[in-house]
């Protein structure tokens, strides 16, 4: 068991299909977490922590709107009532408004930007008054390969996951003195709801370009942030790790 007695709150951890959040939550309540499953539409995140309660794991429900700060608040403040501490936060939770420039909505720009960026960044201010307090805790934050390699079509999205790179590598510098370490993941093309929604042309371009010739799985993202949450993981912060079968090795050359 690597997160005995653990606190984690994981956000976007309440799709009932397969997202990556539930598969991380999954993941860490197996290796003796506690996870609170934060999700933006309430019945998902209570769904998710029943499923794991029903197996014999410790879990909390809660409804959050990442990109609403007085929403963030009120979830770290439950999860402290309930268990005391926050020793691991996810932040997972993200949306795609897919469009290209000329064709793009400001409010498509805004609600990828707030829940992608801002939604990190609340849920970081939030814990990390707790953390600062314990002098210690992790923080996993989703990128993507698209924040790396740009994708038409995604200005919005990209910029976001390519933000929250450089966020992560910033608080790593403000909070390890603090024996707090930040860390990103950064996820290639992964079977989840998200990606369902992508046109069979585009599914068969990333077949065609990934070295390993498949996508990912919602649990290979999850083994990492266990990792990433983990005693292993002691030594590195500011890291970004890749998990997309060689994918971004492709825009390398
Ligand atoms: P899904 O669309 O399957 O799940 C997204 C989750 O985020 C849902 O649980 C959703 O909540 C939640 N969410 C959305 N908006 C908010 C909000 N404002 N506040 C709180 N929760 C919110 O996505 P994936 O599992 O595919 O992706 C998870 C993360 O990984 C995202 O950050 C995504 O950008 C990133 N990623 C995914 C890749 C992929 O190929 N799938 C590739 C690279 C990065 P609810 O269900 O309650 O509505």
């Amino acid at each position: 068991m690597k997160l005995t007695d653990k606190i984690a709150i994981i956000t976007g951890a309440g799709r009932d299909g397969k997202g990556i959040g539930r598969s991380i939550a999954r993941a860490m309540a197996a290796e003796g977490a506690r996870v609170a499953v934060a999700s933006r539409t309430e019945a998902n995140a209570l769904a998710v922590a029943q499923e794991l309660r029903d197996e014999g794991y410790e879990a909390l429900g809660l409804a959050c709107d990442v990109a609403d700060a007085a929403s963030v608040d009120a979830m770290v403040k439950t999860v402290i009532e309930a268990w005391g501490r926050i020793d691991v936060l996810v932040n997972n939770a993200g949306i795609t408004r897919d469009g290209l420039v000329l064709r793009m909505k400001e409010e498509d720009w805004d609600a990828v930007i707030d829940t992608n960026l801002k939604g990190t960044f609340l849920c970081c201010k939030a814990v990390l008054r707790v953390m600062v307090r314990q002098k210690s805790g992790r923080i996993i934050n989703m990128s993507s390969v698209m924040g790396q390699m740009g994708a038409a079509g995604q200005v919005n999205y990209s910029a976001a996951k390519g933000a929250i790179i450089t966020f992560t590598r910033s608080l790593a510098k403000e909070v390890a003195s603090r024996g707090i370490l930040v860390n990103a993941i950064s996820p290639g093309f992964i079977e989840t709801v998200m990606t369902q929604e992508v046109s069979e042309e585009v599914r068969q371009w990333y077949l065609q370009h990934i070295p390993q010739q498949r996508y990912g799985s919602p649990e290979e993202v999850a083994r990492v942030a266990v990792f990433l949450a983990s005693d292993d993981a002691s030594y590195i912060t500011g890291h970004v790790i890749n998990v997309d079968g060689g994918l971004i090795m492709q825009t390398l050359i």
